[in-house]
């Protein structure tokens, strides 16, 4: 009998963000993977959420590594967590350790890591899991595939992938090494990415929005182009580049972290820029229009992006005119929609064109086609749809039940549960961690409690404060003060007047309550219930007034005061 192996899924089984998975055994675990996930509307003032790895801090002891498949922001993100409360090692490829180590760095945790790039192919023992990196195509340089020899066999994941038949590096996905591990000796779990699960298809290569681009210069003649892209997206800048250098145009970068990759990229040879045609920004303002072409951030009008700034007029190196042309070659995460076309908007308004046709812009994951060679390359024996929402997960679990495999060998997991892979099989333990969302808010981290049904209110609603002060002098309750003042919930002058309504309101509910006791009780004498029941009132008459007046139900924050008898 072999040993069992534990696969525990921290995040990203259930949403698209905060990847992170354990394989375990008695006395090792390896991390694959440790992500960030990007907050929606639905949580307001949150910079973002990351997954829960309290399970891994209580087995600290046992960790031998974390494999970072890619240098996406859902992938390594959340490594300064993690290397907080566990020095380890990061193994990936040279371009993901880059963007990893950058972002280490910036928490000051760099001595926390040892730092292993890992070449495409290579075989790597981590800790007693012997692990081959197979490379793969996908929307950022240098993602590998991991397969993860355990006592139970190989655990094959497939990272986030597309098949791309025709990659703009020449770097090709290996599926003929899947075949040959799949014949001998198996793979036994394959968890694979389920983001396109639910399209039918395959995504178009990335070697064809190159051409997309160059037609863009073509016709655009005469004009600066300013093209926004995801600045780890390397293959995309390399052919703006190409396209603008054939057009005899000079290229600069706009934004820190474009600045800062293309740099990375160049150093590792991943790009080629010639130095004869690159330009710093700062150096650019000579150049005339049509000799000039901006790689920019910005095309998910993140609110301090470069592209963002630039629209809103006050982007210090570049002023967006008449005479620009620019380029949005990357969709809208879904919740940045009505962000982008906000910004397309503004920038339209300082007289720029702005083309943002679907042709500019492919996926980085494949779709259901693709999904299914991967399937049929590494034919497992079990399977585990990963990285996706739920109905991308049920998408990904119908595909391979279509492909024809035992639907019972196909198990649907979710944040906090765990998989067992033994000589039986493998089986289900629900939520062995509880798979919380840890909201990083500022410089606090913590998990969220009601405290967002709370901010949700306050952006919908405002907030009301009343405060009320009781004055005991000789002796007598009857001296009442109420002041009210309210934010973000109505404009000057309705403000004033709806403020003094609820003033009187709570200044006559308090005054009846005071009536229930004694002429001569001094404020100092009410009781804790009598505050509470006070505190009660004031809320329900002063949430009653402000709904009969404007129909809407702030948040109403009662401080009730009591001076103290001479
Ligand atoms: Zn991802
Ligand atoms: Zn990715």
């Amino acid at each position: 009998m072999s040993e069992q192996v534990k696969v525990t899924f921290h995040g990203g089984l259930g949403d698209i963000g905060r990847n992170c998975a354990t394989v375990e055994t008695e006395d090792a675990m390896l991390v694959l993977d440790c992500g960030v996930l990007f907050p929606s509307e639905e949580r307001p003032g949150v910079d973002f959420v990351l997954p829960d790895l309290s399970y891994i801090f209580e087995r600290a002891e046992k960790v031998v590594g974390c494999i970072t498949t890619h240098g996406h922001e859902d992938h390594i993100g959340a490594l300064p967590h993690l290397l907080r409360e566990v020095p380890t090692a990061i193994h990936g490829s040279p371009f993901t350790l880059g963007l990893a180590r950058r972002r280490v760095k910036e928490a000051k945790l760099e001595h926390r890591a040892e730092w292993r790039p890992l070449a495409d192919g290579e075989q790597r023992k981590i800790g007693s899991f012997s692990c081959e990196f197979i490379p793969v195509t996908h929307s950022v340089p240098g993602g590998l595939i991991s397969a993860i020899g355990t006592p139970q066999g190989i655990i094959l994941h497939s990272s986030d992938f597309k098949l791309d038949r025709n990659p703009v590096d020449d770097r090709h996905t290996d599926l003929a090494r899947i075949s040959t591990l799949a014949s001998s000796p198996g793979i036994r779990l394959l968890l694979a990415d389920s983001t396109n699960a639910d399209m039918a298809g395959s995504t178009a290569s990335e070697s064809e929005i190159g051409p997309a681009i160059a037609e863009v210069l073509a016709t655009n003649q005469g004009r600066r182009i300013v093209v926004a892209c995801f600045a780890s997206h390397l293959h995309r800048v390399q052919q703006v580049v190409d396209a603008a250098v054939r057009d005899n145009r000079m290229v600069a970068t706009l934004g820190m972290s474009m600045q800062r990759n293309v740099r990375l990229g160049r150093d590792l040879g991943i790009i080629h820029i010639p130095e004869e045609s690159f330009v710093s920004i700062e150096e650019s303002d000579y150049l005339a229009p049509e000799e000039l072409c901006v790689l920019s951030t910005g095309s998910q009008a993140e609110p301090r992006s470069s592209l963002a700034t630039a629209a809103a007029g006050d982007n210090r190196w570049i002023k967006l005119g008449e005479d620009d042309t620019v380029v949005l070659s990357a969709h809208p995460i879904p919740g940045n929609e009505a962000a982008v076309a906000n910004m397309i908007n503004r920038l339209m308004e300082l007289g720029a064109k702005v083309v943002h046709a679907g042709a500019l812009h492919t996926s980085g994951h494949g779709k259901r086609d693709e999904l299914a060679e991967l399937h049929a390359a590494a034919s497992p024996e079990w399977f585990v749809p990963v990285h996706g929402e739920l109905r991308h997960m049920l998408a990904h679990a119908d595909l391979a039940e279509v492909r024809g495999m035992n639907p019972e060998r196909v198990i649907l997991a979710r944040d906090g549960d765990q998989v067992v892979l033994s000589d039986k099989g493998l089986h289900l333990n629900s939520k062995v961690t509880p798979g919380d969302y840890l909201l990083v808010n500022g410089k606090i981290v913590d998990i969220d409690r009601g405290m967002l049904r709370e901010r949700r209110k306050l952006r919908d609603e405002g907030v009301i404060a009343v405060s009320v002060l009781l004055r005991s002098g000789e002796a007598d309750l009857s001296a009442v003060d109420v002041f009210v003042e309210s934010r973000g919930w109505l404009d000057e002058p309705e403000r004033s007047r709806c403020e003094e309504q609820v003033e009187e309101a709570v200044l006559d509910i308090v005054v009846r309550f005071l009536s229930n006791f004694s002429e001569s009780a001094s404020a100092s004498e009410l009781d804790e219930g009598d505050m509470e029941e006070l505190d009660y009132q004031i809320r329900r008459a002063a949430g009653k007034r402000v709904r009969a007046i404007t129909g809407r139900r702030p948040v109403v924050i009662p401080i009730v005061h009591r001076m103290p008898r001479d």
